[in-house]
This record gives structure tokens, C-alpha cells and sequence, in this order.
């Protein structure tokens, strides 16, 4: 029976639409096609092949194929479907995702520039007339001669010459040549070839483990997690692994979580291959559209062997590939937030699995996620223990807030008398401060500042969250619904409230306090502007600046020998949201930012201030205990049913009429709990913490499962029957992080 495609047409709207595939064409996934569109001609991306649909419409044949072989390899072809399906996410979404613009819709093209070649030299006395008759072909001759017979014609003078070289050419003296020019994103800087350091003994075991990885029942090699704390040296075990990788003919994938935020790793990686720098390729959001094009072809034909980038890196085209690193795998910025909803890191796993290569996921505080899968004997655990510099972890000190909220009678303190004292004596040594702000969500728990209890869901064992509009204590994961209290529940003070200062407020209160020190704010408002952060990070690292004080953007990969105090001014605002994994991102938070003090030959110091000075992952991470911490946290995850023993996903309607947006949902939600399968626990439909944002009101139910497929093929058979009313958007995200 014939065959139809269906294509992802190229062009703003990337519509897409179905066509026969002529018997003759020999057609797969991922070719460009040519198509007729309605009275033109168009190209697009085969997305799929099957049976035709069933339409009243006869389909219109493909005229022509484009590329004999597809733009994507099989593998990613085979990751793509595996995405579409997992994520409930349309193949066409997956596909953009997959392939960049610039490279699907080939509206770039390589960048050329003209050269100009000495063909013959002219005999002299041939040379002294044209010096006397024509001085600007001469000088052409003389330095074309003295560079080694070819030049830019840029750098020859441009447009000045293009007459004289005319001539020139004329006279058969020069040809003038096209040649192909890579866009570097990174032109203006320049990378010292960094040699390999000696392994400690530590370090070596590591390498030596990743060289001859530990392999399934199928031969394949297990994933391994590398757990080192901060400083353990984990980059210079990458280093070498990825160089073992490139001796044995074979590719490397570095995943790193965010570029702008972790200059210091691709400058790294850049340095140790500065000799190869040709067959290193960086992808991030911040190509422009020329750079990307380049970039991508240069892995695609194999001039590039090493690939360092962010999430959307995983799917480089790269062939033969033999390892993946994903640095910092617990970041949260491995998730992708629009649709395909994928997690990087997963899709790592996936990959290495697909392609037999290694696959090393690096961190400090290791997510509970992979730390389970050790656990269970599906990954590999290897260790660092010792921090590479020998240096001693810097020592953490937790101070009580409530004893602080008490000494200003209730108000909110910002800035406790410890830390202030602190900060004076560091800055009169000329020592440099770094303050965190634990990034708090939109969502807001009510806690008592005098003593600290947070009002909790009895259900789910997390904080309510505080509905303004209708003074409401709500629970987001089960939907349980109560009255704000008007006194404490646990010591009766009538002081329980809402709280929270953002950055702003801070910068405005220590530089009250201290007038003299320089100081420079990060998050996301004041780092818009492109290298903002890295011109920000230099003045740091140059002492122009005294005090950083950011969200825990800055709490990744920084090294400062300078810096000998670090501040978490208030730890509860990102441990009291209503996520269970709360404690875990303030445990994580803590920990390496302790790894962030102390880097050089000064003692660090690291001062946390808190209400709830007890909680585990404040404990635990002052003590630098992780497995006491994974083992409580796994216990509390385990008895309440969440990730990793289950997989939470969130379904979501958007509107800008509120009622639609409530309705569409409800009704979902009705047509999800016919036939639910049993293990999939439902929770019911309720506005979501962020209610209403770009003019779009939000409304969200969980859903959670101990079996993934079980999951989202019910929610997929159900979407698929329940269309959305025009004017209402539905997001589903499985294992979504946040909500
Ligand atoms: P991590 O990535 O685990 O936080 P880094 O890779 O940043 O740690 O290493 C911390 C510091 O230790 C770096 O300055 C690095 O150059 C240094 N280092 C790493 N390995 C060694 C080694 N084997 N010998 C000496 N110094 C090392
Ligand atoms: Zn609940």
C-alpha cells in the first residue's frame, strides 16, 4: 500500500501537512522534501511515515526529495519518537527541538570570503613599470609575496583595491577565490593549551572506572553518577575521559547546565583542546543564527569531535560517540519549560543507552533521581571524596532567625547582627562577600517568624500555599483547602504571616549598612543584557567589586580564591514552597555554596540565617553529609509516593478567560478519571500558584504514577479525544519540576 508523510512545512508558521510519497522515492524520516503548497512551491521536513489518513481530501504527492540522506541519524530520529511519545509532545515540536532552524529551513548558507591568490609573480623589469605606472598593484604583489602568495581581499584594502586587483587578474598575475569561513562564536578569545594535571589516586580509580565501565546484561555500559563534592577535581576527570574518547576515533557530548552561567568550564575544555580547537563546537541559545548553522554542520560532517553545550546540545548530531558528561547533573536547567518538556539529563541517559557510549553525570548533590538508580543497581557510583586542593570544607554556621525576628520585635531582619560583624571585618581586610538569596517561587507559605512552624498539608507534607483573593491556605499537590490561621498553631503568636524580601530589597539595605562597599546585584532582571554576567563576574574576579549579592544563578561553578565569606541571607524562602522538593534544592543551594567559599589560600566562612534552623536539609548540608541526607529525604519521598518511586506529571490549562480555562479542566479531569488506570493517583483540578501571568489564567491538576507509560498513555488517549476550546491552551508536563 502507498505511503503518506507527513511534513513540517518551512516557512514562520511551520505548518504541517500530509502528502503521498511517490512509489519511486526512496523517502525516510528526517529528509527535506520539496511539496506543493497550495498554488507554490514549498519545502519542508519529513516528520513521519505511515498509512495515509483518513480524509475526504485526496493528499497531493511530494514533488521532489531535497537531500538523498536524512538531515537527523537514526539514533536521534529513534530519540525524537521516543520524546514525542514519553512527553506527550506533537513530533513536529520535538522536531524543532531537534533541529535548529537555520538548519531545517536552510536559510543560511556557509559564509564565504574572497581571497586573492598570486597565480605569477611578474619578472622584474615587468614589476618596476607597474611599480612606477600602478604603485597600488605593486604593493598588492609585494605583500600577496610576502604572505605566502594569498591573501583576504579584506585585508588587502577591501573595496580600495577591487580595481588593482581587477587589473591584476586581467594581467594574469592573481586569481580571486572563494573560501568558506566558520563564524566563531568565540573569535575574540583566545584559549592556552592546558596540559593534563596528575590524577590523585581518587581521581585516577574514576577515570579508570569510566574507561572500563560496568555494563548491563545487554553489554551496554551502565550509566554512572560521579559523585564529588565541590573542588574534587571532576572537570580534570572529564578532561581526560573525553581525550580517551578522541584517541579511540570516537566523539564527545559535554552537557553543561547553562553557558553564560559556567564560562569557566567551556573556557576549561577550550583550553585542554586548544590544539584541536577546530573539532570543538559549542551550542547555546546565544549563537546567532550564522554561528548555529556553522556549528551544527561542523559536527554533522565530522570536523567537529567534541561538543560542549546546554540542554538542547544532547541532540548534536554527532556520530560514533563515545561518551557523554553531564556536569552539575542535578540542575534544574536540564528541563526544558515549553514543549517537548525533556528532561536533558534523561535524554542523555537515553542516548548513551541508544549508542552503547558511556555516560558520566558529574555532580556535588547528586539528584535523588540518579542517587536512587545507584541504589538500585541500574547506575554506577564512584567517588570523590577529597577536594582536588586539599583544602578543608569551609565551616557553616547556622543562625537562628527567630531569635533575630525577636530582637526587632517581629519585624523582618535582613541582615543579622553575626553576619554584619562578619561582613565588616572581611571588607576591612580587602576580602570579598558573596550573598545568596534563595530564589523564592510566587507561591507563599505562611511561617511563623518567632518560632518557625510552617503551615503543612497533612496529606502530602508540604506547605500550603497562601491564596490572596480568597484568603485561602491551599495544598498544590492533593487540592486540600483550609482558612489561614490567626494565631500560630504551634506557639500561638499572632505575628504569623507573610514574609519575603527580593534582591532589591537587600541591595538597598547593605548598602545602608555598609556606604563604602562596592557592590553588584545578579538575577535575572539585572543580567538581561547579553555577557552582562560575564562583564559582572570579571569586575568580581579584578576586585573592582566588593559584594555580590544574587539568586543561586551565581551558586554554580565559581571560583573566586578571594571570595572568604559566603551569606544565605534567608535559606527558608526556597524551603518552605509548596514542591517536595524543596529541601532538596535547599540542600543542594547550601552545598555548593559552601563549596564556593574558601577556594584559594583564605579560610572560607559560610553563614546561613534561618527560621527553621532544624530542618534536615539545613543540617545535613552544614555537616556535608549527603547519604544522611539522601537516606532521610529518600524515606520521606518513599512513604508520600513521590519521585523517584513514582513520577509526578502536571496537567495545565491556559486562557485568558478564567472560567475556560477552570472548565476546560474540570472537564479533563472528568474524562481522566473514567477508566484510571490504578496506578495512577489523580488530584483535583485547582488554580495554579502562579494564577494568572502574561494575561492568561492558570488552572493545574497533578497526577502521579509508579508506572511512566501507564501515565502518559492515558493522559495522551485523553487529550487525543479532548480537544481544547480555541481560546484555551493545555500543557502537560511530565515530571515536571516545579508547580
Ligand atoms: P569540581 O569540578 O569537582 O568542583 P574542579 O575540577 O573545579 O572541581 O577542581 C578544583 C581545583 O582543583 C581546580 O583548580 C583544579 O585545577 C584543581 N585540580 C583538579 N585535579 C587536580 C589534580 N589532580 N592535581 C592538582 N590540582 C587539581
Ligand atoms: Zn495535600
Amino acid at each position: 500500500m502507498q505511503q503518506s508523510a507527513r511534513v513540517l512545512i518551512d516557512g514562520p508558521s511551520e505548518l504541517v501537512f500530509d502528502y503521498m510519497i511517490p512509489t519511486d522515492m526512496p523517502i525516510v524520516t528526517g529528509c527535506r522534501v520539496r511539496i506543493p503548497l497550495r498554488n507554490r512551491d514549498s519545502t519542508g521536513t519529513v516528520l513521519d511515515i505511515g498509512p495515509p489518513p483518513q480524509t475526504n481530501f485526496t493528499l497531493r504527492p511530494i514533488s521532489s526529495l531535497i537531500d538523498p540522506e536524512p538531515l537527523i541519524t537514526p539514533t536521534l530520529m529513534k530519540l525524537g519518537k521516543w520524546i514525542a511519545n514519553y512527553y506527550v509532545a506533537p513530533l513536529e515540536q520535538v522536531m524543532r527541538a531537534l533541529l535548529p532552524e537555520s538548519v531545517r529551513q536552510d536559510t543560511h548558507s556557509e559564509k564565504t570570503r574572497k581571497v586573492v591568490e598570486l597565480t605569477a609573480m611578474p619578472a622584474t623589469d615587468d614589476l618596476e613599470k607597474i611599480a612606477k605606472r600602478a604603485p597600488k598593484q605593486h604593493i598588492i604583489l609585494k605583500l600577496l609575496e610576502a604572505n605566502a602568495g594569498a591573501m583576504p581581499l579584506k585585508d588587502l584594502g577591501g573595496g580600495s583595491v577591487s580595481a588593482a586587483v581587477k587589473s591584476l587578474e586581467k594581467k594574469g598575475h592573481v586569481k580571486l577565490t572563494e573560501e568558506a569561513v566558520r563564524r566563531d562564536p568565540d573569535e575574540d578569545q583566545e584559549f592556552l593549551e592546558s596540559k593534563p594535571l596528575q590524577l590523585n589516586s581518587e581521581q585516577a580509580e574514576a577515570l579508570k572506572q569510566i574507561l572500563e565501565p560496568a555494563t548491563n546484561e545487554n553489554g551496554i555500559p551502565k550509566p554512572i553518577l560521579l559523585h564529588g563534592v565541590t573542588g574534587s577535581g571532576k572537570t580534570e576527570v572529564y578532561l581526560q575521559a573525553v581525550q580517551h574518547a578522541l584517541d579511540q576515533g570516537k566523539s564527545a557530548l559535554v552537557l553543561i547546565p547553562e553557558i553564560s552561567l559556567t564560562p569557566q568550564t567551556v573556557q576549561r575544555f577550550k583550553s585542554r583542546f586548544a590544539a584541536l580547537q577546530d573539532q570543538v563546537a559549542v551550542l547555546h541559545s546565544h549563537l546567532s543564527q550564522g554561528e548555529r548553522f556553522d556549528e551544527w554542520h561542523r559536527i554533522r560532517n565530522g570536523q567537529a569531535r567534541i561538543v560542549i553545550g546546554a540542554r538542547s546540545a544532547i541532540f548534536a548530531p554527532l556520530t560514533n560517540l563515545g561518551i557523554i558528561i553531564v556536569d552539575e547533573e542535578h540542575e534544574n536547567t536540564y528541563k526544558q519549560e515549553t514543549s517537548p518538556r525533556y528532561h536533558g539529563r534523561d535524554i542523555a541517559v537515553l542516548r548513551a543507552h541508544f549508542e552503547k557510549a558511556v555516560v558520566v553525570l558529574g555532580s556535588a548533590t547528586p539528584s535523588l533521581e540518579s542517587f536512587q538508580n545507584t541504589q538500585s543497581g541500574k547506575y554506577q557510583l564512584i567517588r570523590l571524596t577529597q577536594r582536588a586542593d586539599s583544602q578543608a570544607m569551609p565551616i557553616m554556621r547556622v543562625l537562628d532567625m527567630r531569635i533575630e525576628a525577636q530582637k526587632q520585635k517581629g519585624r523582618i531582619a535582613i541582615l543579622s547582627d553575626r553576619l554584619r560583624v562578619s561582613m565588616e571585618k572581611k571588607l576591612e581586610n580587602g576580602e570579598q562577600i558573596i550573598l545568596f538569596l534563595n530564589r523564592r517561587g510566587f507561591a507563599r507559605s505562611l511561617q511563623c517568624p518567632p518560632c518557625g512552624h510552617v503551615c503543612e498539608c497533612q496529606h502530602c507534607a508540604i506547605p500550603l500555599t497562601y491564596h490572596r483573593t480568597d484568603d485561602r491556605l491551599v495544598c498544590h499537590m492533593c487540592g486540600y483547602q483550609s482558612l489561614p490561621p490567626k494565631k500560630c498553631p504551634s506557639c500561638g503568636d499572632e505575628a504569623i504571616r507573610l514574609q519575603g524580601f527580593g534582591t532589591q530589597k537587600v541591595e538597598e539595605v547593605i548598602q545602608k549598612v555598609f556606604p563604602q562597599a562596592r557592590m553588584a546585584r545578579i538575577d535575572a532582571d539585572t543580567m538581561r543584557r547579553k555577557n552582562a554576567l560575564r562583564d559582572t563576574l570579571n569586575k568580581f574576579k579584578a576586585h573592582k567589586i566588593d559584594i555580590i549579592i544574587g539568586t543561586q544563578m551565581i551558586a554554580k561553578g565559581l571560583h573566586f580564591p578571594n571570595v572568604t565569606l559566603v551569606g544565605i541571607l534567608n535559606a527558608d524562602l526556597g524551603l518552605h514552597v509548596p514542591d517536595f522538593r524543596a529541601g532538596e534544592r535547599t540542600f543542594q543551594l547550601l552545598t555548593q555554596v559552601a563549596g564556593r567559599a574558601g577556594r584559594g589560600e583564605l579560610e572560607g566562612e559560610v553563614i546561613v540565617q534561618t527560621f527553621t534552623p532544624h530542618s534536615p536539609s539545613i543540617q545535613f548540608a552544614r555537616h556535608h553529609d549527603f547519604d544522611g541526607y539522601a537516606e532521610q529525604e529518600l524515606q520521606f519521598r518513599n512513604q508520600f509516593g513521590y519521585p523517584p518511586f513514582a513520577h509526578c506529571a502536571l496537567l495545565g490549562t491556559r486562557s485568558t478567560h478564567e472560567r475556560r480555562a477552570e472548565f476546560t479542566l474540570e472537564n479533563l479531569h472528568k474524562r481522566l478519571s473514567k477508566d484510571l488506570p490504578p496506578q495512577i493517583e489523580l488530584g483535583e483540578p485547582m488554580p495554579s500558584p502562579l494564577t494568572r501571568a502574561h494575561g492568561q489564567f492558570r488552572y493545574q491538576l497533578m497526577l502521579k504514577s509508579t508506572s511512566a507509560r501507564a501515565l502518559h498513555q492515558h493522559v495522551q488517549r485523553v487529550l487525543s479525544t479532548t480537544p481544547p476550546p480555541d481560546d484555551v491552551t493545555i500543557i502537560f508536563d511530565m515530571d515536571a519540576l516545579g508547580f
